[in-house]
């Protein structure tokens, strides 16, 4: 069959280019991505056998294996894992599929024009492309499990690639990178040497539950070829005691599992014994995903059945305002068949799901007084999400409203808790005032807030969407009134008194005529004209009823059809 030449789909390209004149630092790492997706390839495999979906396949022994080769300058990464077909080559690796990633490539470019690249791209994965950061060109030949025939594929990494179909690729896939000439002066970046290749398997992928080989090369005088060693310790971190596993060793495994590159915010442990054992091993990113809000976002928990991967994005294992929480979860009881179905009708996944919920929780609620700049990291990053929990969780409800805070107009940049909120009110304030809004600044400016601004209350400032609705359902926050400022009458004045109700009732005398009017005039707009007290310089402004749905509720809601 012939040579088929194809162009690499246009983020591609420009991700291509990136890496090859890339000055990233660390271009060890090109060796995790290979290993991770290695790894993957046969965590696939595993289980497709398990679940008798792979008749053919041989599953005798799987592994990783590196092979490098001083003299033709190469190195190559395989693995006897599930393979891919000729059209998936085409699909995988031919093109972005991840739309984070194309957007990345977008900012990324920017960036360059600007200088500012150098920092931008150590902060996403860019998987197998990695490779072109210290190869001039890359091979890879495939075979998928149970199919007879192969794939070659190769690049330059420059706008083409090519796709052949070959004969004798064993099962898996091997992945050869032909090294850029080598810099004499730098041998611990030379990744043809084995103690190179060595060290970098034990920092970035000693976690990795299959073995990774290496067959030494024969020596001078040597007799017989040297046996294969195993470069990694294959132990589950989730399953080794905190003391036995370093930070670093963790954010790897984080690196691993959730593709980002960037160091997590924070690690959560938990290992439950007695009738249904689990270890669990949770992470919170430091940045939110772009697609954090879109219908189809996968969830990051991976689940596990006694080391045995079954399954990514396991969403009955969180609720769905902690989707951001990577990591992985391996339970000791469940069968290796389990479905999304059969997972989220368990009850003991549904108790599982209660106490990991708590743990980060609780987490976040130490990182708020043990690490407050994390903690505001945390919030600006995921802070609207957590916020669903609010409205979804009722069981957490005082828990995650403890660790939620709110812009507010005590101060310009620091936002505050509402047990702050409430530390600070004022002699006969009576509820929490907030103003929900599109950004700061237009709440800022809203007529509803001068009344307030003028007496010096609090107002907390809410600009995301789902703080129209939570406030509505929490209702009250340690006994005071979650009060809306532009809904129903509000009462500034109750501490003055008698003066106040007299001078009210004065106006309202006089101001009888000119109110009658406009009410008759505007019946059919509004539902009532009143005097307020909650002007001070504009002359009229429009408020909801107490009970009615805010205008920015009412356009969600329109907006969903309702
Ligand atoms: P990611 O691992 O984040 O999906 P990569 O660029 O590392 O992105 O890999 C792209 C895709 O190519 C993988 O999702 C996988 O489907 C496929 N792939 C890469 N390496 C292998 C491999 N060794 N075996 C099987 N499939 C692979
Ligand atoms: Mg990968």
């Amino acid at each position: 069959m012939s040579t088929e030449t194809f162009e690499f789909q246009v983020e591609a390209r420009q991700l291509l280019q990136l890496m090859i004149h890339s000055v990233y630092s660390n271009k060890d790492v090109f060796l995790r991505e290979l290993v991770s997706n290695a790894s993957d390839a046969l965590d696939k495999l595993r289980l497709a056998a398990l679940r008798e979906d792979a008749p053919d396949a041989d599953v005798s022994d799987l592994h990783i294996e590196i092979e490098t080769d001083p003299e033709a300058r190469t190195l190559t990464v395989r693995d006897n894992g599930i393979g891919m077909s000729y059209d998936e080559v085409g699909r995988l690796i031919g093109t972005i599929a991840n739309s984070g990633t194309a957007q990345f490539v977008r900012e990324l470019r920017e960036a360059q024009d600007t200088g500012s690249a150098e920092g931008l791209i150590g902060q996403f994965g860019v998987g197998f492309y990695s490779g072109f950061m210290v190869a001039d060109e890359m091979t890879l030949v495939t075979r998928r499990a149970g199919e007879a025939q192969g794939t070659r594929w190769s690049s330059r990494g420059e706008g083409t690639y090519t796709l052949e179909a070959v004969h004798d690729a064993p099962q898996g896939t091997s992945v050869t990178l032909h090294l850029k000439p080598a810099d004499d002066e730098d041998k611990l970046h030379d990744y043809t040497s084995e103690w190179t290749v060595r060290e970098i398997v034990k920092r970035y992928s000693d976690f990795i539950t299959w073995p990774i080989r290496m067959t030494p090369k024969r020596g001078e005088g040597d007799d017989a070829a040297p046996a294969a060693e195993t470069l990694n310790s294959m132990k589950a971190l989730w399953a080794r005691s905190r003391d036995e596993v370093s930070d670093d060793e963790y954010h790897e495994l984080y690196k691993h599992i959730s593709h980002d590159w960037r160091e997590p915010l924070e690690t959560v442990r938990l290992q439950a014994e007695g009738t249904f054992e689990y270890q669990a091993l949770l992470f919170v990113p430091s940045h939110a995903p772009h697609d954090l809000y879109n219908q189809g976002y996968k969830r990051g928990v991976q689940l596990y059945v006694k080391r045995v991967f079954i399954m990514d994005d396991c969403e009955a294992l969180l609720p769905p305002y902690l989707r951001f929480v990577k990591g992985v979860v391996d339970a000791a009881d469940l069968s290796l068949n389990v479905s999304r179905e059969i997972l989220q009708q368990d009850r003991h996944i549904r108790m599982m799901q209660r106490r990991l919920t708590k743990k980060v929780v609780s987490t976040i609620k130490d990182m708020m007084t043990a690490a407050p700049d994390r903690y505001a990291t945390f919030w600006r990053e995921f802070g609207a999400v957590l916020k669903e929990g609010l409205l979804s969780d009722s069981d957490n409800r005082d828990a995650l409203l403890a660790v939620s805070s709110f812009a507010t107009t005590h101060s310009e940049d620091e936002p505050t808790t509402l047990r702050g909120y409430v530390e600070r009110m004022k002699e006969g304030q009576d509820a929490v005032y907030y103003l929900t809004g599109e950004s700061r600044q237009s709440i800022e400016n809203s007529p509803h807030m001068e009344a307030f601004r003028a007496k010096g209350v609090e107002v907390l400032l809410l600009t995301d969407p789902v703080d129209e609705v939570w406030a509505d359902v929490v209702g009250e926050f340690d006994g005071k009134p979650l009060r809306s400022v532009a809904k129903g009458e509000v009462d500034l004045d109750g501490e003055s008194g008698e003066q106040a109700d007299g001078e009210r009732e004065k106006q309202s005398e006089e101001y009888a005529g000119l109110l009658a009017w406009m009410n008759e005039r505007l019946d059919e707009d509004v539902k009532e004209v009143r005097l307020s007290s909650r002007l001070t310089v504009s002359p009229a402004c429009i408020v909801s009823d107490a009970n009615d749905l805010t205008p920015a509720l009412e356009n969600m809601y329109r907006a969903m059809g309702q």
